[in-house]
């Protein structure tokens, strides 16, 4: 009841002591939390048409035709890909000041825009977890950042979290030129699961959560070891998505 009558004076005292911003770019706006009129615009939401396993965008619909070149070439080991937004121009500075300087917040509309696009998986995930940092990376920074949208996530979606089901081994060699593949056997080599959930996994249905979908290196390897431990499905989430127009 209490709260409830201080909830208005405090909001209000808080827009006075600092007035809304836009989270971006720092344009006076009317709520805390938010993006201005400008950002909005620039920043591009990934929706169908997409391909049923990886979440590639189509430009136009083809009729009976939704899976991509690629997965029609090799389905994947996970079942579904998706993503919210398209990694470009006006997305990669803000997910690059989530991941490096501490913009923690952003997080809860990154959040917001992952629990939309991952609409579909939700309804079937028994675990959600984040694709893991090496831990010199996490005394570094502070924090996973998959970690912090998974764990939000997992209280959106009511989902037990595992922020630890997956552990990197060795910091991650330079990715540089490699090819997708080298890339994956270079991740695999450097992830494992974490033993205490041998047993809990088996049979379950498992959503990984992480930034940005570059290659796709990275959760494939971590789907790949998922499955040979026994979880009987894994689905990606991730906020953003690069998309190369050669595929
Ligand atoms: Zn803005
Ligand atoms: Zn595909």
């Amino acid at each position: 009841m209490i709260s409830h009558f201080l909830k208005k004076p405090c909001k209000k005292l808080l827009d006075f002591i600092l007035p809304p911003q836009c989270i971006n770019c720092h344009t006076p706006v009317f709520q805390q939390g938010g993006l201005c009129a400008g950002c909005w615009e620039k920043i591009a939401f990934i929706s169908k048409p997409f391909c049923l396993f990886c979440g590639f965008p189509f430009n136009i619909q083809i009729e009976n035709e939704n899976i991509c070149g690629p997965c029609a070439r090799k389905t994947p080991l996970f079942t579904r890909a998706r993503a919210a937004i398209y990694y470009n121009e006006a997305s990669k500075p803000m997910i690059l000041r989530f991941k490096h300087s501490d913009a923690l917040h952003i997080a809860p509309l990154f959040a917001e825009w992952l629990y939309q696009a991952g609409d579909e998986l939700f309804q079937q995930a028994e675990y959600l977890a984040p694709i893991p940092l090496h831990w010199s990376r996490l005394v570094y920074r502070g924090y996973n950042q998959a970690a912090l949208l998974s764990r939000k996530l997992s209280k959106k979606a009511k989902i037990p979290h595992l922020p630890d089901l997956l552990e990197r081994t060795h910091r991650t060699p330079p990715q540089g030129d490699l090819t997708a593949k080298e890339r994956e056997k270079n991740v695999s080599n450097v992830l494992k699961l974490n033993k205490k959930y041998n047993q809990l996994i088996r049979d379950k249905h498992i959503l990984l959560i992480d930034d940005v979908f570059t290659s796709g290196a990275t959760v494939r390897a971590c789907t790949k070891i998922l499955k040979k431990s026994g979880a009987k499905q894994v689905d990606i989430l991730t906020l953003a998505r690069v998309i190369k127009p050669e595929i």
